[in-house]
């Protein structure tokens, strides 16, 4: 057992779930998040491969299986809204084993719960010297480590590694919550046009439905504090566009949540800075394009947590991770350029490939043969 003090910013599933570890061996952790409350929602996330390994081994497997989403069924549709195809999600995410699909929102909240450490809400980081921390709310601390799990831009790793850079991977994407005015019921609707991507879904026909928004732009300057012009950034790229863009837009000003980033990874030649470790995001976003960043986060903290006790420390949690992150990013920034088709052609081929799938004989083994890499990435560390 040991008395060392960890400071962890960032209670998303990155920061409560090295916490978990670290609290189970003798740490003191506190953790610091900038929102006023956990909330629950959001959006769905899948957790596969290695990380379903980790949450079994924290216990929380079966709760977050109970949790899943349940999603039944995918359908591409056409600018008018007439169905090109529907198959089972199943088959189509290539979900494997123990792999699953998860609300963001739940998966914090179970990890939360489980954590163990204080969780302090509403404050933040504002200053880190040699010896102590310094919080927007006046508090200060000293700790012997201090974990940046604050997402993809992290204001603690921009504080003290400034030189990392996020790499945009040529698009934009929000998500939002929508009324359910389409009636879906565990069924997840995509709709393409060049440089465009619109995707609806929702677990039940009574609640709310969420809908992401994927546009394929060159970086764009604006203020991230600033949801109005995100909204219009929205605006304008998809006004007048086909499938029930304007319905959604027409939405937009009563979402109850908003979310609006670009599709970007993050590249740290180092995970650690003198006494500050980066975590998650943080420190290896691959981007929502590779659906592996929560897996990354689960994983990522299972192997600090072990590195800080057994005396490997950052170099040691680096030394194992990098192997794994650099599949996942080389998988994201494949993905990224497959999930906004840039062209009639390859969208026409897409579509056409949809309608065959489900006649072709063996199309368990198509599907597999096609989402190969995916199971590369998300097994390529042994835990
Ligand atoms: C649309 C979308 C779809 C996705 N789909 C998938 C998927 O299918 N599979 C998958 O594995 N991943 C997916 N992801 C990625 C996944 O959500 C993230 O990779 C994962 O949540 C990373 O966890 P994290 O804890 O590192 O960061 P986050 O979940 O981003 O948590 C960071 C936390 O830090 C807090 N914070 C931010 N700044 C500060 C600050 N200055 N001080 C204190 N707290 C701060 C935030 O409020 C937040 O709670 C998706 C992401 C998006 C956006």
């Amino acid at each position: 057992m040991t008395n060392r003090k960890a400071l962890i910013s960032g209670a998303g599933v990155a920061g409560p779930a090295l916490a978990y570890w670290l609290v189970r061996s003798g740490w003191d952790v506190t953790i610091v998040e900038r929102a006023p409350e956990l909330r629950a929602g959001g959006y769905k996330v899948d957790v596969r491969g290695a990380a379903t390994t980790v949450l079994h081994k924290m216990g929380l497997h079966a709760a977050a299986k109970e949790r899943d989403t349940g999603m039944k069924q995918v359908t591409y549709v056409r600018s008018d809204g007439r169905k090109i195809a529907s198959l089972p999600a199943d088959l189509l995410m290539g979900r494997r084993g123990d792999d699953l699909e998860i609300m963001r929102g739940d998966l914090g909240l179970l990890l939360a719960d489980a954590c163990g450490a204080d969780v302090v809400y509403g404050d933040s980081i504002s200053e880190i010297s040699d010896k102590s921390v310094t919080f927007a709310s006046g508090r200060t601390g000293e700790y012997d480590v201090i974990v940046a799990a604050d997402g993809l831009n992290s204001t603690t790793r921009q504080r003290v590694m400034p030189e990392v850079i996020l790499d945009h991977l040529g698009a934009y994407i929000s998500i939002f919550e929508v009324p359910n005015d389409l009636g879906l019921e565990r069924e997840e609707i995509m709709y393409t046009e060049p440089g465009r991507l619109i995707f609806a879904y929702a677990m039940d026909a009574d609640g709310p439905a969420r809908v992401g928004m994927t546009f394929a732009s060159e970086p764009l300057t604006y203020d991230r504090r600033d949801v109005s012009a995100q909204k219009d950034l929205l605006r304008a790229a998809f006004a007048g566009r086909g499938w029930r863009s304007d319905d959604f837009l027409a939405a937009l000003d009563d979402a109850p949540d908003f979310y609006f980033d670009s599709l970007s990874q993050v590249q740290a030649s180092s995970y650690s800075s003198g006494r500050v470790v980066l975590l998650g995001d943080a420190a290896y976003c691959p981007s929502p394009a590779a659906g592996q960043g929560t897996s990354l986060a689960l994983v990522g903290a299972y192997v600090l947590a072990e590195q800080l006790n057994n005396g490997g420390g950052f170099d040691g949690y680096e030394r194992i991770m990098r192997p794994y992150v650099e599949k996942n990013l080389a998988f994201g920034r494949k993905m990224a350029k497959d999930m906004v088709p840039g062209s009639r052609l390859a969208i026409g081929f897409r579509n056409y490939g949809m309608r065959t799938l489900k006649f072709h004989p063996r199309k368990e083994q198509v599907i597999d043969k096609v989402l190969a890499p995916m199971h590369e990435a998300a097994n390529a560390i042994a835990i």
